[in-house]
Parts: structure tokens; sequence; C-alpha cells
């Protein structure tokens, strides 16, 4: 499938190169040959609608699903049959699907589960990061000792992302954080998605949400049936007519 490119877009140093990704479900064909870029501190979204295969790309961006096909290098290292837990070592780390918070677990517990697979060397790293998470999600930190499971959705969704923030991604994969959220928590969640990207993590996004998602983009990609069909700056995409009548509603 071709990819028309919007003008002008010029990528930063690249951090994630997925070149002609194809994933198959048994002998179903999900991924027909995806290739996008995420440079270094920008905030990407891959947008699609249903069965479009966002979490697919997500799955096998972080390790759980094989390629059929292709090759996704991270810091320019050849990462494609790298297992799961050693990518999360290497930095690249996905917010659990569906938010995932350990429902037993305090706020703080379930923070701290964030770090296992990256270890912090100094009291002073883990303290810090921590100061940060809580400056982020100032509600979390006045829920520290209340257990994820009694959460309202969005305070879940932020436990889930300020999980993944307390492993120190180098790149913070973030699978439809808007799903299932009332419009303002949503605001409230993108809001705090461009702050996180703008201290320094690269973030890479799926969604359907198209207004708030292009709204915060650096860049994005259309994806349809397997492909991308459109990439650009996501101030350009937000415009143009045959996005705004696919995602937006409008045109
Ligand atoms: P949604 O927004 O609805 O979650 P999506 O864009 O995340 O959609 P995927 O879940 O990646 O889409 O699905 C992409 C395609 O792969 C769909 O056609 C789906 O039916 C198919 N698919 C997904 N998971 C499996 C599976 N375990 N076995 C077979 N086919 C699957």
């Amino acid at each position: 499938m071709p990819t028309e490119q919007l003008p002008v877009v010029r990528v930063p140093e690249p951090l994630l190169v997925v070149e002609d990704m194809v994933v198959n479900y048994g002998r179903i064909q999900a991924l027909h040959g995806i290739s996008l870029t995420v440079g270094q501190g920008e905030l990407i979204t891959l947008l699609g609608a249903n069965g479009a295969g966002k979490t697919t790309t997500m799955r096998a961006l972080s390790g759980l699903l094989p390629l059929t096909r292709g090759r996704i290098t991270f810091q320019g290292r050849d990462i494609t049959r790298m297992k799961a837990h050693e990518r999360v070592v290497a930095g690249l780390i996905q917010a659990p699907e569906g938010r995932g918070v350990f429902p037993g677990m305090t706020v703080q517990e379930n923070l701290d589960m964030g770090c296992h697979a990256r270890p912090f060397k100094v009291k002073a790293e883990y303290n810090q990061t921590l100061d940060w998470v809580f400056e982020l999600f100032p509600r979390l930190a006045e829920r520290r000792r209340q257990v994820g499971g009694t959460l309202s959705g969005g305070e879940q969704q932020m436990l889930a992302i300020g999980r993944a923030l307390m492993a120190r991604p180098e790149l913070l994969l973030l699978d439809e954080p808007s799903m299932g959220l009332a419009p303002m928590v949503i605001q409230q969640i993108f809001r705090i998605i461009a702050d996180i990207n703008a201290g320094g993590t690269t973030v890479l996004l799926v969604e359907q949400n198209a207004q708030q998602a292009l709204t915060r983009s650096d860049r994005a990609y259309i994806l349809e049936t397997g492909g991308v069909t459109k990439t650009g700056l996501g101030g350009d995409l937000l415009h143009d007519p045959a996005v705004k009548s696919a995602y937006l509603g409008v045109g």
C-alpha cells in the first residue's frame, strides 16, 4: 500500500525505525509491511480506526508478537528478535494494555512494580523519579496508599502511565490511553502526555481520538487495514480533508 507523504517533514535523529513490518496471526496477515520512524524527543501518533492494526503494532514493537518479515531498529541496534523483557531493559517501555493496574496493591506498590525491570542503582534516583511521577500526577500522590482497584478509570490510566515512567523509558509506548474515559479526563491525560514529552521522553501513541492526538503530536501516521496510508505533521493532518472526514467526523 503506498504511503501518502504530506510535505515538509524533518525527522530528528531516529530512535526507533520500523521497516516493512509484517505480522501474521496464523494465516491471517494483520500488518502488511509497516514502515515508520520515531525521532529522538518526538511525540508521534499512530492513528487508526478499529481493527486497523494499532494494538498489533504495539505488541510487535514490545516483543510480544513475532515479525513474519521486516526489521525493528532501536537506538541504532537491530532488536527484531530481542525478547520483550530485554527490550524493557533497553528502554522501550509500554504502559500496560487496558491499564493493567494491580487491583490489590496500593498506588505506591504499583509504581514500585514499574522499576523492577530497570532497578535504580541509588536511592536518590528512585526518589527523584517518584517525585517526578507525583508532580505529573498529583492525584496519585494524594492516593498513594489507596489500592489500585478502587481508583477511577482516569486514575488507573494515570497509574499505568506513572508505573511505566518509573522504568525511565527512552521510548514510551501508549496504547489508546484515552479509551473509555470522560472528555475532561481525556484532555487531562493528553496534557500530561505532552508534559512527559516536553520533559524529554520520546512517546509513541496509538489512538482513535484524532483531535486530541493530532493537536499534541509532532507527526502522525495513519494506519488503515494493516498498512500506513498517510504520514505528516500532526497539525497538517488535522486539516487534511480525508483525515477530517474519516477521523474527525467532518467534511
Ligand atoms: P482496536 O482499536 O479495535 O483495538 P486495532 O487497530 O488495535 O483495533 P488490532 O487489534 O491490531 O487492531 O487488530 C488488527 C487485525 O488483526 C484485526 O483484523 C483483528 O481482527 C486481527 N487480530 C487481532 N488479534 C488477533 C488474534 N489474536 N488472532 C487473529 N486475528 C487477530
